[in-house]
């Protein structure tokens, strides 16, 4: 009987395309390796999705506001993405979605979608200020495949940020100093109720005062026993 339903359900997702009011927006898709934080060296597909609801000073991502593929199918989208993907082993290789904010665009029908098309490494950036569909997508990995991982890796940017979606994160991104703010607030963990396995980190800010950032950073990381993580993409000129 369940391989009946399981066949059915196919059947029906073959014929019906999964879509949704909003369009899906994607600025670009291309293949690097992740720059920093605990996935820094992974080869990995980067999914550039556009837009976004901040506008911080020197945003690093100018080509967020570009549009070069729009649909309102989830499926669409998956298809796009293998169109870019060389990925070999979908054990080392992730899918990074980022952005602009990615969760302003991504939801639980198109994690499940990239699951289901084999992606069981995903990996989500995101600026803390829009709920994630976490529950829904833990249940369904549960379920249905134990062997994959949502990795939530949240960069705080601004007073906006839902202090669930910190519960909520494998890792904690803080900008130093562009976001000192936070640092005081985060380090204090039990504030936000972060999971235990959550890792914070400090990465210098990589403008015309890097060599400063990077002794602030230092100094906070041996005061406070916080790791340290730079942005290999910038310094190795990786995408
Ligand atoms: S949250 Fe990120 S992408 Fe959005 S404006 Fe700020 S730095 Fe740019």
């Amino acid at each position: 009987m369940r391989r009946v339903t399981e066949l059915l359900k196919r059947t029906f997702k073959r014929m019906y395309k999964t879509w949704r009011d909003r369009p899906y927006e994607i600025s670009e898709v291309f293949e690097s390796w992740i720059g920093e934080g605990a996935h820094t060296g992974l080869p990995a597909t980067f999914v550039r999705f556009s837009g976004c609801n901040l506008d911080c000073e020197g945003c690093d991502t100018p080509q967020k506001s570009r549009v070069t593929f729009m649909t309102h199918f989830v499926e669409e989208v998956v298809e796009y993405i293998s169109l870019f993907s060389k990925r070999r082993s979908p054990f080392y290789h992730w899918l990074v979605l980022t952005g602009g904010e990615p969760m302003l665009q991504v939801d639980f029908p198109l994690i499940r979608a990239l699951i289901e098309a084999g992606w069981i490494h995903i990996h989500i950036e995101t600026n803390g200020t829009v709920k994630l569909p976490y529950d829904e997508v833990e249940r369904f990995i549960w379920n249905e495949h134990p062997i994959c991982k949502v990795w939530y890796a949240v960069s705080p940017k601004s007073n906006l940020v839902i202090p669930e979606v910190f519960s909520q994160a494998d890792e904690i991104k803080i900008v130093i100093p562009k976001e000192m703010t936070w640092f005081t607030r985060i380090v204090e963990r039990e504030q936000y109720q972060l999971q235990s396995k959550c890792i914070i980190w400090l990465m210098p800010w990589m403008d015309d005062k890097y060599e400063e950032n990077l002794d602030e950073t230092l100094r906070l990381s041996k005061l406070w026993n916080v790791p340290v993580t730079l942005q290999w993409h910038k310094l190795v000129g990786w995408r």
